[in-house]
């Protein structure tokens, strides 16, 4: 389905813009109309992060006027190996910023907003109003539900991706052409089965194969030529090297978008909707949770503890902490490991950030482990507050 152009526009370009843009200008479809509405588009990127990296930096490139840019974080040495916005002089400083000097590097004539701020229910309809188009490159489901539901509530488009592993998805969500996410993914995941790409990894092309995606239908979408992936998911596969499409309803029952919606207004607490752990997890931390430096003390000590590192063994090679034994999360879930676990031992598990350890622990904690406890903050905790020599990822 042909949509009509998202943008009106601008009055002319300028000599240097006319050479700069020389190439799309020569193509049919998009010619010097195209490019004034390119010129003239509100864009705004949530997150310079491993989508956000190449979208901003094409979309910069294509002659997008506007780029808005949101993210709270500091450009991390682990981020490198992705977020290709940002360089080794820009470690430690706000992403928004590095994405910008490099936007301006790449094309000055693009007018860059910095939002040096974390998006929440309080500022995102308010930073949305100011943009035509939204590029989403979130990485969490919290964050996610609220791009959804503040777009749809302010009838703006928007361009989504995901990405994990070798596995990447993209799709565009216009509430008045097609479905919203909500539609597509009615409920988050069970909290603790979807692993961050902190957590399960990302191969750093991926990142390009899938942000150059939302740069391609964002372009499409401010010009009107081609056909918007509005109501179908792209799905990529790196390892079979395989893109499908797949049709997306909209969901006559979406609790947003459809007949008789029950969400009216932007949720009051998207962390709480999407829970950060399991109500089991919760339950089973409660009074059963230490910190990594009363871990500390009570090694110091010469407690008789079974420290139990819960993480995969790709993250055991990373970093570990002394005299700790690798249970795989997995493995504890399935039952399988419990022979392992002492009766007479204190049990202390943790993980890479206090969720899986969670998870285990109610596990642990239901198959009779009364006793165990898990550490706040996992093995981050523990390198920021106790040992910060140890490396982190
Ligand atoms: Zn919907």
């Amino acid at each position: 389905m042909a949509l009509p152009p998202l943008v009106e526009p601008a009055a002319e370009l300028s000599v240097d813009e006319i050479r700069r843009y020389s190439r799309h200008l020569i193509i049919p479809d998009v010619g010097m109309d195209g490019q004034k509405r390119l010129k003239n588009a509100k864009v705004l990127a949530v997150g310079a992060g491993g989508l956000g990296s190449p979208a901003l930096l094409y979309l910069a490139a294509a002659g997008v006027g506007t780029l808005g840019i949101i993210d709270f974080d500091t450009v991390d040495e682990s981020n490198l190996q992705r977020q290709i916005i940002h360089g080794v002089s820009d470690v430690g400083t706000p992403k928004a910023e590095s994405a910008a000097r490099s936007i301006a590097e790449i094309n000055p004539l693009v007018n860059v907003i910095i939002h040096n701020t974390a998006l929440d229910r309080d500022n995102v309809k308010e930073i949305f109003s100011q943009y035509d188009l939204i590029v989403d490159g979130t990485d969490n489901f919290a964050t996610r539900y609220m791009v959804n539901d503040a777009a749809v509530l302010l009838g703006k488009p928007y361009v989504w991706g995901s990405i994990y592993r070798f596995d990447g998805q993209a799709s565009v969500f216009w509430e008045e052409h097609g479905p919203c996410y909500r539609c597509l993914y009615p409920e988050p995941p069970p909290p603790g089965m979807v692993p961050s790409c902190a957590e399960g990894g990302v191969l750093g092309v991926l990142c390009a194969s899938i942000g150059s995606i939302q740069v391609n239908e964002a372009i499409k979408l401010i010009t009107g030529i081609g056909e918007p992936l509005v109501g179908r998911l792209m799905v990529y596969d790196a390892l079979e090297m395989e893109y499908r499409k797949i049709k997306v309803r909209k969901d006559p029952n979406c609790a947003l978008c459809g007949e008789n919606p029950t969400v009216t207004d932007l949720l009051e607490d998207y962390e709480d909707f999407c829970g950060a752990v399991s109500e089991e997890a919760q339950e089973a931390i409660t009074g059963s949770t230490i910190t990594a430096r009363e871990l500390k003390d009570w090694q110091d000590s010469g407690k008789d503890i079974f420290l139990v590192d819960v993480r995969e063994p790709a993250e055991w090679e990373i970093n570990r902490i002394p005299g700790a034994t690798l249970i795989p999360k997995g493995e504890i879930l399935s039952g399988e490991a419990l022979a392992k676990f002492p009766q007479d031992r204190q049990i202390v598990l943790h993980c890479k950030s206090g969720v899986r350890s969670a998870e285990a622990l109610a596990a642990l904690k239901a198959a009779g482990f009364k006793d165990a406890v898990h550490v706040q903050g996992g093995i981050v905790s523990w390198v920021n507050t106790v040992d910060p020599s140890l490396p982190s990822y």
